[in-house]
């Protein structure tokens, strides 16, 4: 293993790192801050990449109408308008 390519490395990265959170920060901050106002939860898997969700999902159930896929043979399922879930 090369300590001084993995130094010069660690050197490069961080303005990298820097710039990044900068632009996760101006992207993301918003967006962040509403969803937890509205009691979502954030998760970001990866840089620049967030996933936002409302716990209250977590309450439904697949729709039986369309067995939880949002489609029929007919097109967008009516009992759940697309959705796949439904309220118990
Ligand atoms: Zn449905």
């Amino acid at each position: 293993m090369d300590v001084n390519h993995l130094t010069t490395r660690a050197a490069i990265g961080s303005p990298v790192r820097a710039l990044l959170e900068l632009l996760e920060a101006w992207a993301f901050d918003a967006q962040d801050a509403r969803a937890r106002r509205q009691g979502w939860t954030v998760h970001r898997p990866a840089p620049l990449i967030r996933v936002y969700r409302n716990p209250r999902f977590d309450t439904m159930i697949p729709c039986e109408h369309c067995a939880g896929e949002g489609v029929t043979t007919r097109g967008a399922c009516r009992t759940c308008l697309g959705s796949g879930r439904e309220r118990p």
